[in-house]
């Protein structure tokens, strides 16, 4: 048993409000320099919807992620024969017209116009040629289904659905969505790391956070094609890659990374979890259908003396246990199954997970009228208007029964609350379905106060970071070039 610590997350879907906080403030931190104006390392998406960069999830178009041949595991993208190959011009990158087209205004103009009968407009300038522009695309340009035909009909996960289920996330004012920030995922099998040719790319020992070496970059773009999420950038200015850093600076000094911090539907949630590394292999090899299971199967109980021995004997330190005792990630992905990784087929193992959203329907709208009124408290999660099918493919790789589990328990979890606080469900009903739902009275109550109730202490239980006995772990990346890597390029310069 190798094991090992990972800061982890887990983003509650039904809270998101698609306000896109998070992204201004991770992009007013981390990426208002030269070369940086169109990344966005915390972006929110409409689903169904193309995302950003442009059909991202589109693997055959991409080639991201890992797959398994003859057996073995290996990435998509890269190999030795391929990396010298694409070196100078990898077929799989994505293009501007992926992300967009970047662009400012003029300003000045508002200024400086000379007086004349109309209000003077600021016109958008391209910040790549400096020439007036045509705004075309932006990272939320398909928000609350704008221009659905063109894009939410286009995603991905649509894969697999009937026309009437296609039909009935798109009848006209009966639409229905949901948002989908995303971040780095921090993956315990990362991609972008094994795929870089210099070895800049590199997982950190002792809390997991994967990082790029700016002194090592060489601009190959290996990272950006390999990752199947697109969460690394290239800056044309530096000629260098860049990536979400979790705000480890802030972690470090015991501050929730700034999109957390500031997420004002409170949906962000980030603790320790401990995991046996030996294990990455066999897990991200398995069958699509067994992976959502084997991942969580990977993490460790904290409780455990057996565990605890060897995570200290692994150079982890008792603070970070104990962190981990108290994490609600551990809760949301181990204890409760209700939280479940994005597009665990392409096997990096990602370690940010989600909790499905049961988008309830309040009221519906036919023939110009509408119509809140409702046989039942929520609809069957079956006839959900999200299809069970649509989220399987998120968060199932495709397969309907883990996402199943977490949506029946949060049913039973809401319609447990509502017997207590507004007693017009009868709790003799809502006890059977919390059973059921494999729930019982004290789960669904530990389940509701870290949803509803949670403070700033409930949903950050940030460890520190001990960068002193990081030490303990330090590897050459050129050594492990080609594999996922836990080190440092550098031995790190101060303690706590
Ligand atoms: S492969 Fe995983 S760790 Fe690497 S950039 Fe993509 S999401 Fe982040
Ligand atoms: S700040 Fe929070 S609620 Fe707002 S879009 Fe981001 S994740 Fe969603």
């Amino acid at each position: 048993m190798n094991v090992r610590s990972q800061i982890s997350m887990v983003f509650h879907l039904d809270k998101c409000i698609g306000c896109h906080t998070c992204s201004i403030a991770c992009k007013n931190i981390w990426t208002d320099r030269k070369g940086t104006e169109y990344m966005w390392w915390n972006n929110v998406e409409t689903k169904p919807g193309t995302g950003y960069p442009t059909a991202w999830e589109d693997q055959e178009q991409f080639n991201g992620g890992w797959e398994v041949v003859d057996g073995t595991l290996r990435l998509r993208s890269q190999s030795k024969a391929k990396s010298v190959a694409n070196i100078f011009h990898h077929p799989n990158l994505p293009t501007m017209d992926d992300y967009y087209h970047p662009w400012t205004y003029d300003y000045q103009h508002l200024f400086t116009a000379p007086e004349g009968p109309d209000q003077p407009t600021a016109r958008p300038i391209s910040m790549v040629t400096g020439e007036p522009c045509e705004i075309e695309s932006g990272p939320n340009w398909d928000d609350d289904l704008g221009g659905s035909p063109i894009y939410a009909e286009h995603d991905r996960n649509l894969d697999g659905l009937t026309e009437e289920q296609r039909q009935q996330l798109f009848a006209v004012e009966r639409l229905v969505f949901f948002y989908f920030p995303r971040i780095c995922n921090h993956c315990l099998n990362p991609a972008c790391v094994a795929a870089c040719p210099s070895g800049a790319l590199y997982k950190r020992g002792e809390d997991g956070i994967v990082l790029v070496d700016q002194t090592r970059c060489r601009a190959w773009r290996a990272c950006i094609a390999a990752c199947p999420y697109k969460k690394v950038f290239f800056n044309w200015s530096t000629g260098k890659s860049e990536k979400c850093i979790l705000c480890f600076p802030r972690l470090e000094t015991g501050q929730a990374p700034a999109c957390f911090h500031s997420c004002v539907g409170r949906i962000r949630y980030l603790g320790v979890l401990l995991y046996d590394a030996d294990r990455i292999e066999a897990t991200a090899s398995l069958p699509a259908e067994e992976l959502v299971g084997a991942q969580r199967d990977m993490v460790l109980d904290p409780f455990d003396p057996k565990v605890i021995d060897a995570a200290i004997a692994n150079g982890v330190h008792p603070s970070v246990v104990d962190a981990a005792q108290r994490s609600p990630v551990y809760q949301f992905v181990k204890v409760w199954k209700i939280a479940l990784p994005p597009h665990i087929e392409y096997r990096t193992l990602p370690m940010l997970f989600y909790v499905p959203p049961m988008a309830p329907v309040m009221a519906n709208r036919n023939d110009g009228v509408t119509n809140s009124s409702t046989e039942e408290l929520f609809h069957d999660i079956e006839s959900a208007r999200v299809p069970m099918k649509f989220l399987a493919n998120l968060f199932g790789a495709g397969h309907e029964g883990k996402v199943r589990y977490a949506l029946r328990k949060q049913k039973a979890v809401r319609w447990y609350r509502r017997a207590v606080t507004v007693g017009d469900v009868d709790m003799a009903t809502a006890e059977r379905m919390l059973r059921e739902a494999d729930c019982d009275v004290a789960q669904a109550e530990a389940i509701y106060r870290l949803t509803s109730l949670c403070t700033f202490d409930d949903r950050f239980v940030i460890p520190p970071m001990h960068r002193e006995e990081a030490l303990q772990m330090l590897e050459d990346p050129m050594e492990h070039k080609g594999s996922v890597g836990f080190g440092f390029t550098a031995p790190p310069q101060r303690g706590l």
